[in-house]
């Protein structure tokens, strides 16, 4: 059985990264996400509301599981008895962190190796930094995430206005 890893910050999950999810939910005979508590950076979710979203997000898919992690992703990956990361790639820009992280993380751990799976064409311009700079500025991102995000990053952003006005 393969059990593969994808982390990352998922802030919020995109329809990028359920394409890619479910992509590798497909090769895979487990796909574990493992949202990274990344203390330098400034989410607008809290990991917890980051692994919800997810968890609802990804439900019909059966193999394909939600957790959270600290630390680096190879230990993550080998906690869980994972032999793959999967990333995914949009612009060539990806491309230089992307294949910098895989080498140092193949000196890390030989035994786990990176995958990396091309955005399918309609997605390549979506990040989650993109989404909520568009939500910021009211901008309709119905497009880019599901419904049931729209309204949590709605939420998110009127409560952050209200405890920036007091
Ligand atoms: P990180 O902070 O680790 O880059 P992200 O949540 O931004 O976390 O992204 C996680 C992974 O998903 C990365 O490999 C990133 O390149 C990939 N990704 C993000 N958006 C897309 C997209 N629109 N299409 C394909 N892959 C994507």
């Amino acid at each position: 059985m393969t059990i593969a890893v994808y982390p990352g910050t998922f802030d919020p999950v995109t329809f990028g990264h359920l394409d890619i999810i479910q992509r590798a939910a497909h090769l895979y005979d487990k796909l574990i996400i493992g949202v990274l508590h990344n203390s330098e950076k400034t989410p607008l979710f809290s990991v917890k509301e980051r692994v919800n979203i997810l968890t609802k997000a990804t439900e019909d898919i059966a193999n394909v599981e939600v957790c959270s992690f600290e630390g680096l992703s190879v230990d993550f990956a080998r906690n869980v008895g994972a032999k793959v990361i999967v990333r995914g790639l949009r612009l060539i820009t990806d491309f230089e962190y992307e294949l910098q992280m895989a080498q140092t993380n193949r000196k890390l751990a030989p035994d786990v190796d990176t995958t990396f799976l091309y955005t399918s064409l309609q997605y390549s311009y979506l990040s989650s930094t993109t989404v909520k700079e568009v939500a910021r500025f009211g901008g309709d991102i119905r497009e880019f995430v599901p419904g049931f995000i729209v309204e949590e990053i709605k939420k998110k952003l009127e409560a952050g206005d209200k405890e920036n006005r007091k």
